[in-house]
């Protein structure tokens, strides 16, 4: 495996490989997940540094390159990406934070991410706002007490059993602004005015994380917990999904390279015709689908996680490595179930919940086909994305 890791790359990947295959195996298709589990495990992370691994060290971070992250991210997928979201939500509403936070905001909250001692979500989508966040229903208006009052509704805000502890939540505070109206906030659970309900119907979030909807009637929150000024919600948010859609290239890449191990050694045991299956043209051809696949999607992200490195940003190479990414985990896990036969979806093997983790990458931070109007529009200079 050559990406131009350096030694210290490397040393990182091993970290993980090694956490992976001591607490992250025995935890896979776990029959009783629990919150607890999914913290303890979070907390491990964080002492590992890996948490809070891109953001900067005065606030407990590693202050990792985007390559080193993703390396991470990979190893850790390569055996079970259940905790991932742990690492991500950090990494991403962190990257806002840097970005866009008060010092005082950021003293207040990203020691305490970082450290694993509270957790994060995002809360973008609503039910009638997915792909066009420039839409944002929820409203924000400033009281005569000072606070901020939101009213809405909010869906799919993902983490550890549906249960983060604070949230960044984008609003609307004056309608005829567009997107120039759009402010983001840290909500803590706790803020008068805040409901929740836990989601625990959506396959594909595996077996510790549960998405929440939000039930947001007069929240109050106070007036430091604008994150940046009204007018840069758009921008806070798009800063997490930045990263947000690096770590899931890099989620598909490890679970990719998986589906191809797992494939690999059921295909030289099975027999079928006197026998085994990967003795079979066929076979050999479908395994090289998911070999080859695999090999250019980890291309792709490492080169968009050292360009992004070397430029400080990259949305389109970002956009890039996602969509591919999301767009060849469906096809090899795919293949993997389709090589399983039958056994491919029992759950005595781990290829079906391979295939089931990979289903929503290339629905969130942005679907596929939401990805290609990006590039498109970034090639063309046409914005199909206008309303
Ligand atoms: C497991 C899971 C976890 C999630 N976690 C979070 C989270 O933590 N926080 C959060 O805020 N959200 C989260 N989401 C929401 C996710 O980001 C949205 O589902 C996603 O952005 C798509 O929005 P939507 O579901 O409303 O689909 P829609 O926007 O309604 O899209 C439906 C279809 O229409 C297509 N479409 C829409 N507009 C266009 C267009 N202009 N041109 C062509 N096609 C178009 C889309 O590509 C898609 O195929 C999560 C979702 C899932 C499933």
């Amino acid at each position: 495996m050559f990406y131009g890791f350096t030694e210290e790359d490397l040393a990182y990947i091993d970290v993980a490989k090694q956490f992976a295959e001591k607490r992250l195996a025995p935890l896979v298709g776990d029959p009783e997940p629990s919150e607890e589990k999914a913290r303890a495990i979070n907390k491990e992370l964080a002492e590992m540094g890996f948490v809070g691994m891109c953001l900067p060290e005065e606030y407990g971070g590693m202050g990792a390159t985007r390559v080193q992250y993703c390396g991470v991210l990979e190893a850790l997928s390569t055996v079970n990406d259940d905790f991932n979201t742990g690492i991500t939500k950090v990494n991403m509403d962190g990257n806002a934070f840097v970005r866009y936070a008060s010092p005082e905001l950021r003293d207040k909250y990203l020691p305490r991410l970082i450290a694993g001692e509270i957790v994060p979500a995002t809360a973008l989508t609503e039910p009638n706002v997915g792909s066009d966040a420039s839409g944002i229903e929820t409203t924000a208006t400033m009281g005569t007490d000072g606070n901020w009052h939101i009213n809405g509704r909010k869906m799919f805000c993902s983490q550890f059993c549906g249960r983060a502890d604070i949230f960044l939540l984008v609003a609307q505070t004056d309608k005829s602004l567009g997107h120039k109206g759009i402010a983001a906030f840290i909500v803590e659970r706790d803020f008068p005015g805040f409901q929740y309900n836990i989601v625990d119907d959506i396959i594909s979030e595996g077996p510790y994380m549960h998405a929440t909807e939000l039930v947001l009637d007069d929240l109050i929150v106070p007036p430091e917990n604008l994150l940046g000024r009204v007018g840069q919600g758009f921008m806070a948010v798009s800063s997490a999904l930045d990263i947000g859609r690096l770590s899931i290239a890099a989620n598909c890449v490890g679970v990719c390279q998986r589906a191809v191990n797992e494939t690999v050694k059921y295909v030289q045991q099975r027999k079928q015709f006197g026998r085994e299956i990967g003795q079979f043209q066929l076979v050999q051809g479908r395994l090289a689908d998911m070999i080859t696949e695999t090999e250019a999607a980890r291309s792709l992200l490492y080169r968009a996680a050292s360009t992004v490195d070397q430029s400080g940003g990259d949305r389109m190479e970002c956009s890039y490595a996602k969509f591919f990414c999301s767009e060849v985990a469906q096809r090899v896990t795919n293949n993997a179930i389709q090589l399983h036969g039958g056994y491919g979806l029992s759950k005595e093997y781990p290829v079906a919940h391979l295939w089931e983790s990979m289903r929503q990458t290339t629905i969130v931070d942005g679907t596929s086909d939401i990805q290609r109007l990006m590039i498109g529009r970034s090639a063309t200079g046409f914005n199909a994305l206008r309303r």
